[in-house]
């Protein structure tokens, strides 16, 4: 648990929140500002800050898991999944997480 994290306190129950999925280590709860008709966000319950430092194998494994049980139950079969690492790549909030986006069309290569 990191203080000042917000994905920490969504994910240990702090700020009450939905899950779409839960398993031990992994929460998955809808991002606040949707860039899909479906935008997940897979999020490990310990705080890692990037997937440079995600070490786990196990915690590697849960975490692709659960991107197929949250879609499963969702009934989705088509989606794209994204980790953005480091600033350069865009990445905003630092406690590792998996973007799961459906429900429209998907340009590649990614912007
Ligand atoms: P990043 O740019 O770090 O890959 O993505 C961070 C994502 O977290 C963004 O899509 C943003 O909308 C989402 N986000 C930021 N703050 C919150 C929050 O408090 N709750 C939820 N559910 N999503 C958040
Ligand atoms: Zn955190």
């Amino acid at each position: 648990m990191s203080e000042n994290c917000i994905f920490c306190k969504i994910a240990n129950g702090q700020i009450p929140s939905e899950f779409v999925y839960e398993s031990d280590n992994v929460v998955v709860f809808n991002d606040i500002n949707p860039q899909a008709p479906t935008h997940l966000l897979v999020v490990p319950k310990v705080h890692i800050e990037t997937l440079n430092e995600l070490n786990d194998k196990a915690l590697m494994a849960e975490l692709l898991a659960a991107v197929k049980a949250a879609t499963k139950k969702l009934g989705i079969s088509d989606y794209r999944t994204v980790i953005n690492t480091g600033k350069g790549a865009g990445q905003e909030v630092f406690h590792l997480h998996i973007h799961v986006m459906a429900g429209r069309e998907f340009s590649w290569p990614a912007g």
